[in-house]
């Protein structure tokens, strides 16, 4: 087929051509055997690094070049033994860096994996969900609102069908798709408006469409080369802290040059002092470090991943840990979306509703006793109306069907096994249209019964910006509309009421009594919807929503219990010792939404609720005044979502904000952390959101706010860990020159220490446990640097003192017997041994924010596994007897050790110690401040 051919074809061509009907789709086999043919619908992945590469780069890197320079020239010198040693330890350096970006790299991979997209698809007669790139040629796919197109398509059947293609035509205006046969020939993409291109988004209506061409086929694939890897992932501060590993090249550098140069003015051999100049450069240069903080931030997104928060944008994990408001919506975030019709209101009288979950077993009782259906017509036609103007179906399931919840149009069923242990109930569609078709299933008025008699001829379906969903019903008497919606709205459509069995006109009186009556149900925390009718002449024509809704007769209220997720209160609660306010932001009624805040504890002291009118009338100026006292945003359209988070930001807040219909999408875009819904959520916000929420719970984004923090925390931790060790190593050999003593550590042992140090203790301080109090101090600030809360003064002292009492160490043995070569060798080990013991002992410091003694140090076990294999293998170059010449070492007799604990205790310790005087101090101080204050209070 020529590529620009397919808008001038015909559905029934189309047909023959893929050999499939458009009513049952292709049969899985057919499709097994055309993807065998034309491979996955995917975009080829564009170059990715190969792993051969990966190692070569660990080699690469100018310093380790000079290394492997000096290491020859020291073995054409005869060092052999040296420069074998040297080789080997670049090449196990090497090695564990490849381990690192290899894991890095592979993470990352299966992050994007993460986020594919899914089509529903009609294979065999039965609607599915399918990952996209099971698409075949062939296929027949369903479309709808917030969708994106998974393959590129020719319509079969459009309704309403707008199309936004930026991505491919530049047009940022959707654009409206038909499913006629363009006869044109050669037309630009954005004309050809039957077909749809992968990767574009529907904004409204619905489709059918049959797959022309998948994968690299596509218009999408002709550009991948274009568009792929422009998304950088990398974090700000994965940025700053590159910028930082150079800044500490040259800073490494110029010290080496000094100690060097020292040591060759103290009369140490030329060649000696360079290679241990250059084993030192390597040693301090922090090369490890962009690698470990990727496997940090990856394994962190694994974490939220098991607590079902999935990150499709890496920087959003760092701004995570920053978050100080969270707008969540409030049905299903905050809420079960569990919806049962509990209360009814209807000519004037107050019903109660019993019976749970959506199985039809219930009553409508008033004052205690049942109302017969059959002689009480407001009820009877607010049933009618509840269930006529709704999609939702409720199916009854046995044992061996019972199903969980499923994707795309199926997203919201929900099984209710309440009522009967043989059978359950089974939502399909919209919880709230399913408690009205469970509300008349109670009475007797199935889909089934009302079938014999009402059929459906048109649907203005619901949206959240109207408020309002209708249905034009033909009878055997004729045509009626039936709407349903929020009682505010409702009412300023409708002109009559049903009232003490008669059509009346709707009074100001009358009206006040709805309201008055939709106020108290609301305050009860139900969420409540007015229905009304109207009969239609026989000819009117009905094109609109608006030619539908007007003139309406109101008939009565439902209200339905929708309850608060059990965990969401202590989550909030969480929040609130966190530093982060949590605001609701719905477009449920103001007092319902105000009584559910309570509930939840969102409410604070002082805090507002406005509703979407109010919001309207005020400018930005005014909404700034009080965006930081409201707590609850009602009855809102999703386009004052984005007044909201934009007034927060200028207020000064890092926004998470959640949505999930289509016109959500600007809103998340804009908020620091845009979240999607992972259920009940359209491609479109999934797309734009930086986190999916996998269960759509409020408590989910907590925990990965909290992960986000601990993810910092940790990477605050190694970087301390890392430079403080490089600190330390950089001024054992800098004391030593400037004070004329002998090197301390020979080049082989500065290049251990680094090996055994740096790489698996720093990557399980990577993975550490959070501390207790992480979620008890406020948000970081978005500017934060990663040196601040003092992190920059414990690398200094930290590192300051290793390198003291290396050279302690090494000074009060070597003073035995200074000129002793044999004193000497015995010194150099203790030194060696010292310095990996303070670093080893520092790394449990490390896991703190305030002192060694403030954790079990046993927590980490992975830590303590590479505590011990650091040890064992610091022992193993000491004890085992070849090796002991290669590494110029000796083994240490008791006192020796004794010194060697004792020197490498002292800075972690000492400084530990101090902390927690420091501590005691101040918090006593603190004590006597707030006596001093409850004394004032009291008197
Ligand atoms: P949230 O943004 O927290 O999810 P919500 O689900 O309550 O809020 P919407 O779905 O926009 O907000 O509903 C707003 C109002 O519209 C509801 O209070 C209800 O009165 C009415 N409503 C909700 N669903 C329907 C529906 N299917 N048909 C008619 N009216 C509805």
């Amino acid at each position: 087929m020529e590529q620009n051919s397919w808008h001038r074809l015909g559905a029934e061509e189309l047909q023959k051509m893929f050999n499939v009907h458009p009513r049952t789709g292709l049969s899985g086999e057919d499709a097994a055997e055309r993807r065998k043919q034309n491979g996955y619908n995917e975009l080829s992945e564009g170059k990715t690094v190969s792993p051969f590469t990966l190692l070569l780069n660990q080699f690469k890197d100018f310093m380790v070049l000079v290394l492997m320079g000096a290491t020859l020239v020291s073995g054409l010198l005869g060092e052999y033994l040296d420069a074998i040693t040297i080789i080997a330890i670049i090449l196990l350096n090497g090695a564990l860096g490849f381990v690192q970006e290899f894991r890095a790299e592979r993470s990352l991979r299966a992050l994007k994996q993460l986020s594919a997209p899914s089509a529903k698809v009609l294979r065999g007669g039965n609607s599915e969900v399918i990952p996209a790139k099971m698409l075949v040629p062939g296929d027949i796919v369903l479309l709808e609102s917030g969708d994106r197109i998974p393959a590129d398509i020719r319509w079969l059947d459009c309704s309403s069908l707008y199309v936004e293609e930026s991505a491919l035509t530049g047009e940022s205006l959707p654009v409206s798709k038909h499913s006629d046969v363009i006869h044109a020939e050669e037309i630009p993409l954005g004309d050809q408006k039957n077909l749809g291109f992968m990767g574009t988004m529907v904004t409204r209506g619905t489709g059918k469409a049959i797959v022309i061409r998948t994968g690299m086929d596509t218009e999408m694939g002709k550009i991948a080369d274009l568009i792929q890897n422009t998304e950088s992932q990398e974090t700000p501060l994965q940025h700053r802290l590159e910028q930082l590993g150079k800044i500490l090249i040259y800073v490494s550098l110029g010290l080496t040059i000094v100690v060097v140069a020292a040591g060759i003015l103290h009369g140490q051999p030329a060649t000696a002092m360079f290679l241990a100049g250059v084993s030192l450069a390597v040693a301090a240069i922090p090369e490890g470090l962009p690698a470990i903080v990727t496997i940090a931030l990856a394994l962190g997104v694994q974490r939220m991943i098991k607590r079902k928060a999935i990150v499709r944008k890496l920087p959003s994990v760092e701004t995570l840990g920053c978050a100080s408001v969270i707008c969540s919506d409030k049905t299903g975030t905050l809420t079960q979306n569990k919806m049962t019709v509990t209360r009814l209101w209807t000519g004037g009288r107050g019903l109660e509703v019993t019976g749970e979950g959506y199985a039809p077993n219930g009553q409508v009782l008033e004052k205690g006793k049942p109302v017969d259906l059959k002689n009480d017509q407001s009820l009877r036609r607010m049933l009618q109306v509840g269930a006529l103007c709704s999609n939702a179906e409720i199916i009854e399931t046995f044992p061996t069907e019972v199903r969980g919840k499923r994707k795309g149009k199926d997203k919201d069923i929900v099984v209710d096994k309440s009522s009967d242990s043989s059978s359950s109930w089974e939502l399909k569609g919209d919880p709230t249209e399913g408690a009205l078709v469970a509300l008349s299933g109670k009475m007797g008025l199935t889909a089934q019964t009302l079938a014999v008699t009402y059929s459906r001829e048109k649907e203005f379906p619901f949206d959240s910006e109207r408020k309002l969903m209708s249905v034009i019903i033909g009878h055997p008497g004729g045509r009626m509309v039936c709407t349903k919606g929020a009682p505010d709205v409702l009412l300023n459509r409708c002109s009559y009421m049903l009232w003490e069995g008669g059509v009346v006109p709707l009074t100001p009186t009358l009206r006040q009594k709805v309201l008055d009556a939709n106020e108290q149900m609301a305050s009860g925390a139900l969420r409540v919807l007015g229905m009304a009718y109207r009969d239609m002449r026989s000819s009117e024509k009905v094109d609109s929503e608006k030619d539908a809704e007007g003139q309406l007769v109101f008939i009565g209220l439902a209200g339905m219990i929708d309850p608060p997720r059990r965990e969401v209160r202590d989550a909030i609660s969480v929040t609130r010792r966190a530093g982060i306010k949590t605001v609701m932001i719905t477009g449920d009624h103001g007092t319902t939404a105000e009584a559910i805040a309570h509930q939840l504890g969102i409410l604070q002291r002082g805090g507002t609720v406005l509703t979407g009118a109010q919001l309207t009338r005020m400018d930005d100026d005014e909404l700034d005044k009080v965006s930081d006292n409201v707590y609850v945003f009602a009855r809102v359209s999703p386009e004052h979502k984005l007044r909201i988070v934009k007034s927060l930001q200028r207020r000064g807040h890092v926004v998470a904000m959640t949505g999930d219909g289509v016109n959500d999408a600007p809103a998340i875009k804009a908020a620091d952390i845009g979240i999607s819904m992972g259920i009940t959520g359209t491609d479109v916000t999934k797309e734009a959101s930086s986190l999916v929420l996998g269960d759509d719970n409020f408590s989910t984004i907590v925990a990965a706010i909290e992960e986000g923090r601990n993810i910092y925390e940790n990477i605050r931790k190694f970087i301390r860990y890392l430079l403080a060790s490089n600190v330390g190593e950089i001024l054992t050999m800098f004391f030593a020159m400037m004070l004329g003593l002998p090197l301390p550590l020979v080049p082989i042992q500065i290049l251990w220490v680094n090996l055994v140090t740096d790489g698996l203790p720093a990557m399980a301080l990577g993975v550490d446990q959070p501390e207790k109090d992480l979620m008890e101090h406020k948000p970081r600030g978005a500017k934060e640097n990663i040196f601040a809360r003092r992190l920059g003064w414990k690398i200094i002292s930290r590192g300051f003192l290793i390198g003291l009492c290396t050279l302690g160490a090494f000074w009060l043995t070597l003073r035995v017997a200074p000129e002793n070569p044999a004193q000497l060798i015995r010194a150099q080990s203790v030194a060696f041994a010292t310095l990996v013991m303070a670093q080893l002992i520092h790394v449990f410091d490390c896991r703190s924010s305030r002192s060694v003694f403030h954790r079990n140090p046993f927590q980490n076990k992975y830590l303590v596994l590479a505590v011990l294999s650091s040890v064992i293998l610091m022992l193993a170059v000491m004890y085992i007897p070849f090796l002991q010449p290669v590494f110029k070492t000796v083994p240490l007799n008791f006192r020796e050790w004794c010194l060697v604990f004792v020197t490498a205790g002292i800075p972690t310790f000492l400084m530990g110690a101090g902390s927690v005087w420091g501590g005691k101090r101040n918090r006593g101080r603190s004590v006597s401040n707030s006596m001093i204050k409850s004394t004032k209070i009291s008197a």
